[in-house]
Formats: structure tokens, sequence, C-alpha cells
């Protein structure tokens, strides 16, 4: 093991980086963020070099008044350090990122990359994950002198103890690595969406997949669509080539519906299915019949998922009564003419004549600065949360969406 070089690469890191970053007061580090940073660093390298040290005498002596399974098993306290800086490794990250942002503190760490000679070129979060890849190593290590020791030597029975020690921290590098791999990912997607000045990256959210779909309209018309599935949300975004998706309605997972409809083979609307969420609820049709299994199966699978999560639930939004089903006002029981037309009520999203729909409200789904929404009598007698009998998901509307 190269331990004396690895060593080395901590020190750097404490002298190099640490340690100015501390002193420089024009700099403005905070202080957390240097916690955040190098947190248990000097505890990993103290242990480290005791291990080093032991190690090394170890090796030279002539006599052994211990055995290595000794060693191993007194400096395995230290393998918790680096499980502690494993662990720290995703904010250091994150906290690191950060600053980078800052302009000064920018040209700071590309100055000594450039210059300093200790840093050998790199960056400074080439240094930062060193112990992270140290670990598998000290592992590889233990798993050999495993397989090259006796089992009568006095050795044998205190290496598992050390091994499975080392499985753990292995194991909470692996989630780390994952999660890295994650955030890699979502600032890609980032550079892909734009969601206004709302923050897409938010903690314990990850991007599951995304799909470009049609969407169809109230008025029987295709949009072409991106979708962005993401852990607890669906983004509803444009589709350009060119530009960054637009992000025009975010729908929470936790409480909403997938329903399966059958082709509308007159319109040439194949593989539909609706996605009953608020404030919206969507058609979609994807572009094959095995897509939209696929998606149908992913987004009921992740609307499960998110059930489970803390918050409450949303009540849907139900999708637009069709059109074509309605022959006469419910509600003054008129028959709808050419001249005589109909109107959707925006809250219980039934067909209803003009003269029924004079009134207008702000609905709960609405956003702020949205204009009042047309609302027929009967919802107009009752409050802006009033459904009628029938008018939820589950009526049978099926070939209309959510438009305005
Ligand atoms: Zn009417
Ligand atoms: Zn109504």
């Amino acid at each position: 093991m190269t331990e004396q070089l690895y060593i080395k690469d901590l020190l750097t890191l404490q002298m190099v980086w640490e340690k100015p970053l501390t002193k420089e007061k024009a700099l403005k580090v905070k202080q957390e963020w240097l916690d955040d940073l190098f947190g248990n660093l000097e505890q990993v390298i103290t242990t480290n070099v005791g291990f080093y040290k032991a190690l090394y005498y170890w090796l030279e002596s002539e006599i052994k008044d211990k055995t290595l399974g000794d060693i191993l098993i007194q400096y395995m306290p230290f393998f918790q350090n680096y499980g502690d800086y494993v662990s720290g490794y995703d904010k250091a990250i994150y906290t690191f990122e950060k600053m980078m942002k800052q302009p000064a503190l920018q040209k700071w760490f590309s100055n000594i990359q450039a210059n300093e000679p200790l840093a050998k070129g790199l960056n400074f979060d080439a240094f930062l994950i060193k112990p992270v890849q140290r670990v598998p190593r000290y592992k590889l290590f233990i798993d050999r002198l495993l397989k090259c020791t006796p089992q009568d030597d006095p050795d044998f029975p205190k290496l598992p103890a050390a091994l499975e020690k080392c499985d753990k921290i292995a194991h909470v590098i692996n989630s780390a690595k994952e999660k890295q791999i994650q955030r890699e990912f979502m600032s890609k997607i980032a550079e892909k969406i734009d969601c206004g000045n709302e923050l897409l990256m938010i903690p314990g959210r990850s991007f599951v997949k995304d799909i470009q779909i049609d969407k169809i309209t109230r008025k029987s018309k295709r949009q072409p669509r991106h979708l962005f599935l993401f852990t607890d949300v669906l983004m509803v975004a444009t589709d350009t080539l060119t530009e960054r998706c637009v992000v025009q309605v975010k729908l929470q997972l936790k409480g909403s519906e997938v329903k399966d409809l059958p082709d509308d083979v007159e319109n040439g609307f194949l593989n539909r299915f609706q996605f009953l969420s608020y404030p919206k609820s969507l058609e979609l049709a994807a572009a094959s019949k095995e897509e939209k299994d696929k998606w149908m199966e992913l987004l009921l699978a992740r609307i499960q998922e998110a059930d489970k999560s803390l918050g409450s639930k949303i009540k849907v939004i139900p999708m637009f009564e069709p059109d074509a089903k309605v022959k006469r006002c419910p509600i003054c029981s008129e028959k709808f003419t050419a001249v005589f037309r109909k109107h959707h009520c925006r809250q219980c999203r039934r067909v209803v004549c003009g003269n029924c729909t004079k009134h207008k409200r702000k609905l709960p789904s609405q956003s702020e600065g949205e204009r009042k929404k047309r609302v027929c009598d009967d919802c107009w007698k009752h409050d802006e949360h009033w459904t009628p009998e029938g008018a939820t998901s589950d009526a049978p509307y099926v070939s209309s969406s959510d438009e305005e």
C-alpha cells in the first residue's frame, strides 16, 4: 500500500486549501463551509498516520509481539472516521459547487490549480475525494490477507471482523457514489429545463425519466410536450429542439391517478391515457402502445411510492366533459344547437349553456394573478370547493383534456 503518498495528498489538502481558506479573510469563507469541506479530515489524517506507522514497524521488526490482525483490529475505529468523512462528502461537494459560483473564490481555486506545485495541476475536488477512494483498497488489502493467512494462524479469527467493518464503510461509499451520479445527472437535466424561479434540485428529489409525448387538448388538438418525471413531481414542459424546455405546470405525484383510455380511431388518437392531478389533469397520447404501457406502469409505480411519503394528498382535477356527449344543458335542460352553444364550467367541468354560466370566480387550483374563471349556476350556489355528484375523476369523461 502506498500509504505514504496517500498521506501526503491528505496533508496537501490541509496545507494548500484548508489553512489559506481559513486564514484569508478577503475570501469571506463562512465557518460552516469550512466545516462542510474539511469536517473530520484532521482525524482521518491522524489515525491514518498511526495506522501506517504501526504497520511499518510491524513489517520491520524482527520480534513480532503482536499479530497483523491485532493491528488491524486496533485501528478499526479509524474506519469509522472514514465512514463519517464519506457520509459528509456529498455535502462537501455541494458546498464546493456553491462556493465556485463566487467569482473571487473560483479565481482563487483555479490559481492554486495552475500555480501550486503540490496541487499537481489538479483541482480541489480531486484531492477531496481521496479518502473516499481509499476504503475499497483497505478492503482489498484485508481480503488478500485473509486469503493468504492459514486457518491455524493466530491472525485468522480476527480478520473477518475487520473485513466486515470495511464492508460497512464500502457500502456507505457506494451509496455516496450513487448520489454523486444522480447529482451529475440532475445538473444535466437542469440545463434542459427552465422552471422559472423555482428550484429544480430540491433535497430528496431525484430524476426518474423523461419523454416526448403529445398532449391532447380539450379541443382535440395535439400539442408536443416534454414530460420530466421526478420522484415527487411530474413536470410538464414545452418541447423544443433548440431551446430549454419551459415548465408549464408541476404536478405532485402523491394522490395523482393514471387512467387508461381506449383508442379513438375515428379522430386518430391512439395510445391515450390520462394523468389526473392537481392543479391540472392531462390527456396524453404516446407514440406507440409499448411506450404508453411503459409510461403508465412507471407513473403508477411512482405514484404508489409517493403515496407512502408524508404530506397531504391532492384532490385531483376532473377532466372536462367531452362536448359531443352532451345534448342538453344539465341546468336549464335547453337543447344545444349551432346557435345555442356549449360552454364548460371550470369548476365542475360539465358542459353547460351560456345562460347558466354567467358567473366568474377564482378557483383554488388557480395561481396568483390569474383571471377569474367561468362557473355554472350550480357551482355558484356553493363554494369554490364544491363538485356535483358524478363529476369526480371517476366519471366516464373520456376524450377531453384540461385546456384553458
Ligand atoms: Zn343552461
Ligand atoms: Zn359547475
